[in-house]
């Protein structure tokens, strides 16, 4: 097996590294590996237990939160203690769920560390969008039904969602909405108002690629009502377009 990146443990460098949507198996050769030779670990809450299970035993686990509402670190003193470490001269890995330069403020984390000239890596992970595509079987491109694919976030810093939403409402497009749940009846009614039949498919999942899977397949204009009844659980992922209606034919793990 030949990997890109050294072989020797380097000491004081900050590997930024996706964990993928939560099935361990859909991790890299190359995450799975940093993972275990790292000396400190600073994860999120979307990193799943079975990923850090692959961590030495004696490695030292940081966990940096990002729960809605619950930041155990404030992202600024975050990307400061991945400088403090690495001037300790450990190899510190920055472990996030999915892929880290997808909603994931991976680009200022990496900002910080160079601004500090602190030596970094990024190993790319599978993001949400395309895990859960594959599990709850929705292609997010098809030929018949979407020759674009959007990745939008329902939750804006100041707490608004302030989108382009004629950008977003139309058709031969998939739509996939990360953090859409609090949003999702403004979310689902915004793009009715922009254009979108009332009955345009529209699905969501909660906990995509974990034995937690489940996925709810509505329109725009059912959608809130039926999540609210199913009572769906973060994290969520949104997906609006024609494709959700594959799900009934084309999904396999379950959920
Ligand atoms: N960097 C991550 C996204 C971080 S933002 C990635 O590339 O996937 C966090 C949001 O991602 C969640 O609110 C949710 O919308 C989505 N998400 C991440 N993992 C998920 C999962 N297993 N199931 C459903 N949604 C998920």
């Amino acid at each position: 097996m030949k990997f890109t990146s050294d072989k020797q443990a380097v000491p004081g460098k900050v590997y930024l590294v996706g964990a993928g949507p939560g099935d361990a198996d859909l991790l890299t050769l190359r995450a799975a590996r940093l993972i275990a030779e790292a000396d400190v670990l600073v994860y999120d809450y979307l990193v799943s237990p079975e990923v850090m299970k692959l961590a030495n035993p004696k490695a030292e686990l940081i966990f940096a939160g990002k729960r809605r509402g619950d930041h155990a670190l404030p992202q600024h003193e975050l990307n400061l203690l991945l400088v403090k470490l690495a001037k300790q001269d450990k190899r510190v890995v920055r472990l996030k769920g999915g892929d880290p330069y997808i909603f994931g403020r991976g680009g200022e984390e990496v900002e910080t560390l160079f601004a500090h000239g602190i030596p970094f890596e990024v190993t790319p992970g599978i993001t949400a969008a395309t895990g859960i595509a594959a599990y709850v079987g929705i292609p997010l491109t098809h030929r018949e039904y979407a020759q674009a694919c959007v990745f939008v976030t329902g939750h804006l810093k100041d707490g608004s969602i302030d989108l382009d939403w004629q950008g977003l409402a139309r058709k031969k497009q998939t739509v996939v909405i990360y953090m859409g749940l609090v949003g999702l009846p403004v979310l689902c009614a915004k793009l009715i108002e922009y254009g979108l039949p009332v009955d345009w498919p529209a699905a969501i999942v909660q906990q995509g690629t974990t034995p937690n899977q489940r996925t709810v397949v509505g329109n725009l204009s059912t959608l809130p009502k039926l999540a609210t009844d199913a009572a769906m659980k973060a994290p969520t992922l949104v997906i609006v377009g024609e494709v959700a209606n594959l799900h009934t034919k084309l999904s396999w793990y379950g959920g």
